[in-house]
């Protein structure tokens, strides 16, 4: 601010908004609000994007080409050109001289004295002899006036707010409030943890003083941000110690009847991590674990295994599934492989019929196994003794909804399934106290699912193969573009367009399948699918996850630049489950590099793991492996990927806070309850609030 104005009594609280800061104007003030910045305490947490190094001045005779610097020097011709509207100021020190070269800046004009001086920073051109600055950054000097240097704070913008002006609000402003901000952080783990203070740490990510600042600073911030999120997921997996935990029998007749019945062996991936499980089982205290496995290694046989041993042990099982559509196709799966054994599985969804007898089967205890959706979560599902709970797929799944889920029971043992790889630091993070196991390997006799990438031009190879795998009895599917967005109403069009086009080829049956169908209708087109009364299923992404049909051999993506990397591996997990060679068609003229890049990774790579460290590398971390569907928001400065030693130590941190105080109720912790409580959206339960 300029001086002399009076500045008016205004505080951190959420009654003061930035608007009421002089100077700002509505519309700027509206402009900060488009970032979500409302208050004093938002600005103080608007974060540069990066800072410049200004805290050097170069000598213009050292100057190299190409490079970006700081130079000063007394302004010595100040000359406009109207007629191309460009600006040309001519700075001198000693004998050396340099052009700064505005365009369409008038209004700066103004600024420049002769005789005056003055800094610029950008990057230097040198044509022959003549040195050029085009829009550097810039500072006037008055005679006597000392140039501000360091590290200058770049903060990221909206609308027509200008540089300039935050970065000046920003110096008037954060040292003002900084100091007032309360320390959630009780100072003895401050201090053991050596970490700076964070009044100084938010004053030294705006202005740091050199770069060891500027990373001590950014070390408490993002600590901060990994401790609230992992007290908030710890309190959130609280378990009461003296709540005593289920023992199961993993060993139990049905187990092993099951194992007997399977027509195969157990792959050693399997192997592992049912002992893994076996272990959990037979331990009182809950099971948190999830469960990686790449698409076809063969989780739903793990699944079974688990919840048989809750049977066996005299508990229910619930297995909780992403859509309708995957719930249906796993009780098919399930009744399949349980019926044998008199076992008998429920099904419930919001919609279904049965419902009612179902859920009073459930609470009587007459039922032992139930698959459903998240209608499993409402609260009027109650049962018996619940004692296990699988969730398949979970990247579906808020962390909220699970929470949910596990209060049905006395802490039911809960396996979370997922094909999507997640880094187990990341895992961690999200979910507590996970334990994370890993299938390693698909059942033997798979084949790679040949891919193969062709444009539009060579579309009709695909369908010729289409054809010769459907002579020969296997199956197809044909997954439809998302036409004009990704709106599930364009996608149900397109897919019935195609099919209808499909339908006129002679000898092929096909099928349709999407979110706009009924229930019933999507499970008898599946039963046909499956019973080979179809030849070829179109179908929009609801086949995405699940879907288990070993005799569909080829599957053809249409428009496949369109699908993200995750989302294209699952397609093509459809098919290649069977023992016979598969192949999958990406049809697409993709039209950025990206999406080139991620049709080569799918030529490329078979691996999920592999494939998810591509998506992470295309699209950062921010992004990847959709970490806000994993319930991870609100991180601003931490990178998961990379800051894991912070992780690791604010988890620490956070487990030895909340093992002396569960609730945060002890008066030192009442700023760091109030903080957690923000942490998400809604998913802490009650009694952290109150
Ligand atoms: P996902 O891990 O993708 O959920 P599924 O559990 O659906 O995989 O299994 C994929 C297919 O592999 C199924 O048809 C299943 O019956 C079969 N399968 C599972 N385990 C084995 C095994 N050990 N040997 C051979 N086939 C198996
Ligand atoms: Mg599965």
């Amino acid at each position: 601010m300029a001086k002399g104005r009076t500045e008016p009594e205004l505080s951190l609280g959420p009654g003061d908004l930035v608007a009421r800061w002089p100077g700002i104007g509505y519309t700027r003030a509206q402009e900060l609000g488009n970032m979500g910045v409302k208050t004093f305490e938002d600005l103080l947490g608007l974060w540069p994007r990066r800072h410049q190094d200004r805290s050097v001045i170069t000598p213009l005779r050292m100057l190299r080409d190409g490079e970006t610097a700081t130079v000063q020097g007394e302004i010595h011709s100040v000359r406009y050109d109207p007629a191309k509207k460009i600006l040309r100021v001519q700075i001198t020190e000693g004998r050396v001289t340099l052009m700064a070269i505005f365009f369409h800046a008038t209004w700066i004009q103004r600024q420049f004295h002769e005789g005056y001086h003055a800094v610029f920073s950008g990057k230097v051109e040198k044509r022959w002899n003549q040195l050029n600055m085009v829009h550097p950054e810039l500072q006037v000097l008055a005679p006597g006036e000392r140039p501000f240097l360091g590290f200058i704070p770049i903060y990221p913008l909206s609308g027509s707010l200008k540089q300039n002006f935050l970065q000046r609000m920003m110096r008037d402003i954060v040292p003002r409030f900084a100091p007032q901000l309360p320390d959630p952080l009780p100072p003895d783990i401050r201090e053991q943890q050596g970490l700076t203070n964070r009044a100084e740490a938010i004053l030294h990510q705006h202005f740091p003083a050199d770069l060891p600042s500027l990373e001590e600073s950014r070390k408490r911030l993002v600590f901060d941000e990994f401790l609230r999120m992992a007290l908030a997921v710890l309190i959130m997996h609280q378990i009461d110690p003296n709540t005593p935990g289920m023992v199961q029998n993993p060993g139990g007749p049905l187990v092993n009847k099951f194992l007997a019945s399977l027509p195969f062996p157990l792959t050693p991936g399997q192997t592992h991590v049912w002992n893994e499980i076996q272990t959990d089982l037979k331990n009182p205290s809950p099971m948190a674990r999830l469960l990686q496995g790449d698409v076809g290694s063969g989780k739903t046989v793990i699944a079974i295994l688990t919840m048989l041993a809750a049977v066996d042990s005299g508990f229910q099982a619930a297995f909780m599934a992403p859509t309708e559509l995957l719930a249906e196709q796993q009780w098919l799966v399930l009744q399949n492989f349980l019926q044998p054994l008199d076992v008998p599985v429920a099904f419930l969804t919001g919609k279904d019929r049965n419902a009612r007898e179902y859920r009073a089967a459930l609470k009587e205890g007459t039922i032992p196994v139930v698959v459903g959706t998240q209608a499993l979560i409402a609260d009027r599902v109650e049962f018996k003794r619940l004692g296990v709970v699988v969730v398949d797929e979970q990247h579906r799944f808020g962390v909220k909804q699970r929470a949910r889920l596990s209060q049905k029971g006395e802490y039911p043992d809960m396996l979370v399934m997922t094909a999507t790889p997640i880094p187990r630091t990341l895992a961690l993070t999200v979910y507590g106290d996970l334990q994370v196991s890993r299938i390693v390997g698909l059942p033997p006799g798979r084949k790679p699912v040949e891919t193969i990438h062709l444009s539009y031009r060579e579309r009709r190879f695909a369908y010729q193969t289409v054809m010769t795998a459907v002579k020969q009895g296997d199956q197809a599917y044909v997954v439809c573009p998302l036409v004009g967005g990704d709106d599930e109403e364009s996608q149900v069009k397109a897919a019935v367009d195609l099919a209808e086009g499909m339908k006129k080829v002679p000898g092929w049956r096909i099928g349709l399948l999407h979110g706009k169908m009924s229930s019933k209708e999507k499970t008898r087109v599946m039963d046909e699918f499956r019973r080979k009364e179809l030849d070829v299923l179109v179908a929009t992404t609801i086949i995405e996850v699940g879907v288990d049909v070993p005799s569909a051999t080829v599957i053809v993506i249409e428009e496949a630049d369109r699908f993200g990397l995750a989302q294209l591996h699952q397609l093509r997990g459809r098919v290649g489950r069977g023992n016979k060679a598969a192949t999958c068609f990406l049809i697409a003229d993709p039209k950025t590099d990206q999406a080139r890049e991620r049709l080569e990774a799918m030529v490329h790579y078979q691996d999920g793991l592999k494939l998810a460290e591509e998506d992470l590398r295309l699209r950062g971390p921010g992004e990847i492996l959709g970490m806000r569907q994993h319930g991870i928001t609100g991180f601003q400065l931490a990178n998961p990927l990379k800051d894991l030693e912070l992780l690791q130590r604010a988890r620490r941190i956070a487990r030895e806070i909340l093992q002396r105080d569960p609730q945060l109720m002890a008066p030192e912790h009442r700023l760091l309850r109030h903080w957690v409580g923000g942490a998400l959206e809604d998913g802490i339960p009650a009694q952290v609030l109150h």
